[in-house]
């Protein structure tokens, strides 16, 4: 039995029996992971408020070869982010994070490069919870180039000519970019400030992203959000779980 202590962002929890919960997190060193939380669902528990989602705790847990789930021994809270939970949209928002990490990121998997993004992602809503469609666009772009699904941004995917150049760009049914000439009327015309947004995910930081964003008209964020939930939908075979406030009809 392997006892591991790392920095971990608890995504969710589930009941177990009368007085247990399984806690998935994302772990710094080991990636997702699974473990089960004696007690503490207990008034009085070692665990205190450690467990509630989107806390940075420093966890200490032990996992056993073949098996999935661990056995939470301590979570100290290195941060927590109750005051993001009075607004729903953005803890929709954030479940639908949680959500595509668990459907992207195999168990165990270290993954150094999307526990930072996952965690950047969250301080930026923190300093600005205006911004959360904003970033959840970053973060849709980032955890499908860090699980190797995003198209090639720069170049047409068929004759490999520059897209940052003058001249239309057109999505193909495939999601990927072509260039006018390869398109041929083939596939829907990306306007070059959806496509601009795009590539600027790539070298901006979320929150630099976000403020940048700003001054985006609705018809941009909508075809922006179209745009990274086709390609989600498209990888995962069927949409996300969690219907995020834009779908629902809510702004
Ligand atoms: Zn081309």
């Amino acid at each position: 039995m392997a006892i591991t202590e790392t920095e971990a962002l608890v995504l969710r929890s589930y009941n177990l029996a009368e007085a247990d919960k399984i806690v998935v997190c994302l772990t710094r060193s080991s990636g997702l992971v699974r473990a089960v939380a004696k007690g503490s669902r207990r008034i009085k528990n070692r665990f205190g408020a450690a467990l509630e989602p989107f806390t940075l705790v420093n966890l200490t847990y032990y996992q056993k070869e073949n098996q999935e789930l661990g056995s939470m021994r301590q979570a100290e809270i290195v941060k927590s982010h109750f005051n993001l939970f009075r607004d729903p949209d953005v803890l929709t928002g954030l479940a639908y994070i949680g959500d595509l990490v668990v459907e992207f990121s195999p168990p165990h998997q270290t993954n150094d490069k999307l526990y930072r993004m996952v965690n950047a992602c969250l301080e930026a809503i923190a300093a600005d919870p205006q911004d959360l469609q904003s970033i959840l666009r970053y973060f849709e772009v980032w955890i499908l180039r860090l699980e190797g699904f995003l198209p090639d941004l720069r170049r047409c995917a068929e004759c490999g000519r520059s897209l940052t150049e003058e001249g239309g760009i057109l999505l193909s049914r495939e999601l990927e970019l072509l260039c006018a000439s390869c398109a041929q009327g083939r596939g829907e015309v990306l306007s070059r400030k959806a496509y601009g947004r795009l590539c600027a995910t790539q070298v901006q930081s979320p929150q630099i992203f976000a403020q940048d964003s700003r001054g985006l008209s609705a018809a941009i964020q909508n075809e922006l959000a179209e745009l990274t939930h086709r390609m989600i939908g498209r990888v995962l075979e069927r949409h996300p779980r969690v219907r995020l406030a834009f779908q629902t009809g809510r702004i």
